[in-house]
């Protein structure tokens, strides 16, 4: 049985039992990096179907336990034993299988534990099952590199980046996405703009700013919350204060919406530098 106490003390768990207690959990994510991706992928589905009060996932409630005793039976792990590839009836049979409602939960949870084994076909099955299957629905998809997932599928997902120990990979640009955040608290255009040029000078990748843009959107959304006077993540806590101090509700949600269109954008083949740039100006036009 996977001990997951460890892992609920790292920072990626936090993350999502922050989502999870205010049941804003993606039906769609990747796990990527190459530590604890089954550790993180069975913690979310604890996170889905956990019944605790509190904070979720608790791994105290009979959900909990199930799912780390991995009988839970609506917590299922796609698997094709026979091949090295998942073969089309398998992914067939899943997708069957979504329409039938959960069992003992409020979420069916569907885990591919190794991304590396559904090939191109597997994927073009499952697409449309990730976007628009039924809203009990859930997909954890856990990758090495999530490159081995199609884009299609990709931009239907919230990646998060785990690092060797199970805290959130260098790469999830979360760094930067705070920089950005402090700017928009306290800073004034001129020095939002030599930020954002300085990351097109050091050559980020559309990826790096799609995960920045996804990054920044998460904060914005807590700091819409703080608003309300709702608890978030406490690694959020002070900059989502300041965000809301200094942006009324209305223009918070006009934030959120441009992180999440600029993040979809990055999903395309589209110019790091362009991008930046309609950001740039879109940004500021809402902050004035
Ligand atoms: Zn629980």
């Amino acid at each position: 049985m996977p001990d997951l106490t460890a892992f609920a003390q790292s920072h990626i768990a936090a993350r999502l039992r922050a989502a999870a207690s205010r049941g804003a959990l993606s039906h769609a994510l990747i796990f990527s990096g190459d530590a604890a991706r089954a550790d993180a992928a069975l913690y979310a589905a604890a996170g889905f179907e956990c019944v605790a009060e509190g904070d979720r996932p608790c791994l105290q409630c009979t959900h909990c336990r199930k799912i780390m005793a991995g009988i839970h039976p609506d917590v299922i792990f796609v698997r094709d034993p026979e091949h090295k590839e998942l073969s089309a009836d398998v992914v067939r049979a899943m997708r069957r299988d979504a329409f039938i409602r959960p069992n003992e939960g409020e979420r069916k949870v569907y885990i591919f534990e190794d991304c590396a084994a559904l090939n191109e076909r597997d994927q073009n099955i499952l697409l449309k099952t990730v976007e628009e299957g039924p809203p009990y629905c859930a997909f954890l998809f856990c990758a090495e590199n999530s490159a081995a997932l199609l884009q299609t599928i990709r931009s239907r997902c919230v990646e998060i980046k785990l690092g060797s120990d199970g805290t959130s990979g260098q790469d999830d640009r979360r760094d930067d996405a705070l920089t950005l955040c402090r700017l928009t608290a306290k800073g004034n255009a001129a020095s939002r703009a030599s930020f954002l040029v300085g990351l097109e000078n050091s050559r980020c990748k559309r990826e790096e700013l799609g995960a920045l843009f996804e990054s920044a959107r998460l904060i914005c959304a807590d700091a819409l919350l703080t608003r309300y006077g709702a608890e978030v993540a406490p690694e959020n806590a002070e900059i989502a204060a300041a965000l809301g101090q200094r942006l009324s509700g209305e223009r918070l949600m006009r934030v959120i919406d441009l992180l999440g269109t600029y993040r979809r954008h990055c999903d395309y083949n589209v110019g790091v530098g362009v991008t930046l740039g309609g950001f740039a100006a879109e940004w500021e036009e809402v902050l004035k």
